[in-house]
């Protein structure tokens, strides 16, 4: 095989990508993509925001916004996001492209002259008391199959099945909650009962597919293939080219496995490529990864679509769909917790220590569980405790006595035995990524470790160092020899530390450029290492999660700076001014008891802070829209002040958000802190939720033991007046 046609499933643009779904197919394809590479084969590995679809109109519907918008914003999150996971596309584009709208139309016009596709009448749901079509996710219900509830109209996410409206129980209007009726309209039909035979024939050589692929497959077949509707009602995604039919949209999981052949040809007009290489040469093969969700239009749908279309056309090779992996025991869900998108967890932690933990419990053949806690366990034991820790003693080690790779000298039954032990694992590494089985060849990559870790201990080089220099020298150019091989077979998994590795050896530019075989090549003979660092880190899930509170707990405020521009004296209080205050785009009317600690020439012009979603209190007569922080010790008052403009937003509070009850505000711990050797004092001693610490006293919200600086405009807050730490905002 020279050639290899990576297809990624078509991420919809309707929210952030979530981890089950990296685990379920968009690092599998990277981890394969990187292999293929060194092995010197050409990879075009193509996906792209869907963009279409009533997921799409759905979510903009929610967000109150159009649908460009939707499509337009989660496709930027989501290619950021798989970029900085590493997943390098060689395109990774969107439906909304002209390429793709070409390619798509073509296709559906090719196979409707060839009378693959046909126009019938169909039942579809329509709201009377909305007045308008119900296409597949306007429609909830329950699965005829299994017992899952509120699925959408089209697929059952938790069984798989392929839905006609009709076949949903107790249906509903996703608008308006009523039963929708059954109308009759005219649709396009793709005749995949046409394609029956051919598909057959087309499996029987599949005997490398997943077993549940297989099956998945040969029970669609044995059921007898349906025809299947492919335009829509509705106004968002690519028109039917039909004439008089141009209101109709072309169904978007029709449209969007065209997507793997639009953005080859896209890519070739953009860089001057040939896409028939990859896609007429029967040399080269086609890998598409996905979701068990995904797996029948993989096998069944886009195959017929192809062998209608255009016969010279490759089909799938292989279709290495995963079961799916769920969170904490539940399934994940894009709508459900912050921590589980895939743009948040990369925000928390090493990129690497995200791809190892994935990859270990990759759904490959049955559903997997994603928990923190074995996140956790398995990041400080595994890769820690086993690779970090071989791969660090051995390079702090050699550095430290020799700064050099050493010399082989010559080698005894053990020395031979751990290299045998290396090549047979480098080669299981290879065959396992070969076969798409990648949790297997993490493992091996992990045996080879554990091997290393197992003859460092046994030889004990630090007591070779004294008594046998020489012996010591080959005893660590065995272990060497491991550390260049881990790089090279551990690359695909590992990118970003296994490149750092391969630095640290020595070794000249990067180990992404570099061959398979390069891993049963020594490193040269002394050649200058590099001061190494531990490859990897221990992960606290709690300390972790008391950090997220405490972030949670700061963005249910809205803190905002204002300044104060006219100062009154209360007409029926003693110790209470009226203050107007400038907040940016508004200004709002506070009353505040600062009467004995500031006079009104004082207070006027100065920037403070203000609690904006307080619930508005009448005191003596005269409404206080918001309230003013400041600290209290035992004989003062000293105001919080903002080095910012008025309405600069505390950083992690939330513009905007609901009000709260001056009792929830009170539970609140707001006080005055500094810094003392790395730790906030204030009342007792905090660690700090983020860095840099501040080099004078301000204001922290505390919580569990962790304390949050406040800041804005990048500027801690500061205090007004001297005041003695620990004292409590108000
Ligand atoms: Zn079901
Ligand atoms: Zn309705």
């Amino acid at each position: 095989m020279k050639r290899v046609l990576i297809g990624v499933a078509w991420p919809y643009a309707n929210g952030p990508i979530h981890i089950g779904q990296v685990g379920g197919c968009y690092l599998p394809p990277d981890i394969f993509r990187r292999y293929n590479l060194m092995k010197g084969r050409e990879v075009l590995m193509v996906s792209g925001s869907d963009q279409h679809g009533t997921p799409i109109t759905v979510q903009a519907e929610k967000e109150g916004v159009s649908p460009r918008e939707v499509a337009e914003k989660y496709h930027k999150i989501n290619s950021k996001a798989l970029e900085d996971l590493g997943v390098d596309f060689t395109l990774f584009t969107y439906t909304m492209n002209e390429t793709h709208k070409k390619v798509s139309q073509n296709i559906f016009s090719t196979l409707y002259q060839k009378d693959f596709v046909y126009l019938d009448t169909m039942e579809t749901f329509f709201c009377p008391s909305c007045d308008r079509y119900l296409p597949d996710r306007y429609v909830t219900g329950d699965c005829p199959r299994c017992d899952a509830s509120e699925i959408k109209g089209d697929q059952c996410d938790e069984c798989g099945l392929l839905l006609d409206p009709d076949d949903l129980i107790q249906p509903r209007c996703m608008f308006c909650g009523g039963k929708p009726s059954l109308k009759e309209s005219e649709h396009f039909f793709l005749k995949l009962s046409a394609f029956q035979e051919k598909l057959e024939g087309y499996i029987k050589d599949k005997d490398h597919w997943k077993s549940h692929v297989l099956n998945f497959t040969r029970s669609w077949l044995q059921e007898g293939l349906r025809d299947r509707p492919i335009s829509r009602d509705m106004e968002w995604g690519i028109p039917v080219p039909v004439e008089g039919y141009e209101d109709k949209r072309i169904y978007v999981w029709f449209e969007a496995v065209i997507g793997y052949l639009s953005t080859s040809v896209k890519w070739a007009e953009e860089t001057g490529g040939d896409w028939e290489e990859f896609w007429k040469d029967p040399e080269a093969r086609h890998y598409y990864f996905l979701a068990k969700d995904n797996i029948p239009f993989h096998t069944i749908i886009w195959p017929a679509m192809l062998m209608g279309y255009d016969e010279e056309l490759n089909i799938p090779y292989d279709v290495p769909g995963n079961q799916y992996m769920r969170f904490e025991g539940r399934q994940f869900s894009t709508s459900r917790g912050l921590i589980v998108s895939l743009p948040d967890i990369l925000e928390k932690f090493d990129t690497d220590a995200i791809r190892y933990y994935i990859t270990s419990i990759m759904p490959e053949l049955r559903d997997s569980n994603f928990s923190w806690a074995d996140f956790e366990e398995k990041n400080n034991t595994e890769l820690v405790g086993n690779l970090g820790n071989f791969i660090h003693r051995v390079l702090s080690f050699t550095y430290s006595r020799y700064g050099k790779v050493t010399y082989k000298g010559e080698y005894d039954q053990r020395d031979t035995q751990a290299k045998e032990i290396m090549e047979d694992r480098v080669n299981k590494v290879g065959d396992s990524i070969e076969k798409c089985r990648f949790k297997d060849g993490m493992r091996a990559l992990l045996e080879l470790s554990r091997e290393g870790n197992r003859y460092f201990n046994e030889r004990a080089p630090w007591s070779e160092y004294k008594e046998d220099n020489e012996r010591c020298e080959t005893t660590l150019n065995v272990a060497l020899h491991m550390l260049k091989a881990i790089s090279v077979i551990g690359s695909p998994y590992l990118p970003f530390s296994m490149d750092t590795l391969w630095d640290y050896l020595g070794m000249e530019g990067s180990v992404h450029d570099v061959s398979w075989e390069e891993a049963l090549v020594p490193p040269p003979e002394g050649q200058k290492l590099k001061e190494p660092k531990p490859l990897y880190k221990n992960i606290d899930i709690e300390e972790m999660f008391k950090e997220e509170q405490v972030m949670e707990k700061l963005k249910r405020l809205d803190l905002r700076s204002g300044r104060i521009q006219e100062v009154e004296e209360h007409p029926n209080a003693d110790r209470l001014y009226v203050m107007r205050v400038d907040l940016g785009e508004e200004e709002r009317t506070l009353v505040a008891g600062l009467k004995t600690d500031y006079s009104k020439e004082e207070l006027k012009g100065k920037n403070v802070v203000v609690v904006a979603n307080l619930e508005p209190a009448k005191l003596r007569g005269i409404t206080s829209e918001a309230m003013v922080l400041a600290a209290e010790d035992d004989d003062k008052i000293s105001l919080v002040i903002a080095e910012a403009e008025p309405g600069e937003q505390v950083e992690g509070t939330s513009k905007g958000r609901s009000q709260i009850s001056f009792k929830e505000f009170q539970e609140y711990d707001l006080q005055v802190v500094m810094n003392e050797e790395d730790k906030l004092v204030g009342k007792d001693t905090f660690d700090a939720v983020d860095e840099p610490l501040p080099d004078r006293k301000t204001v922290a919200l505390v919580e569990g033991g962790k304390a949050k600086v406040l800041r804005s405009a990048g500027h801690p807050l500061t205090l007004h007046r001297e005041i003695s730490k620990g004292s409590e905002i108000k």
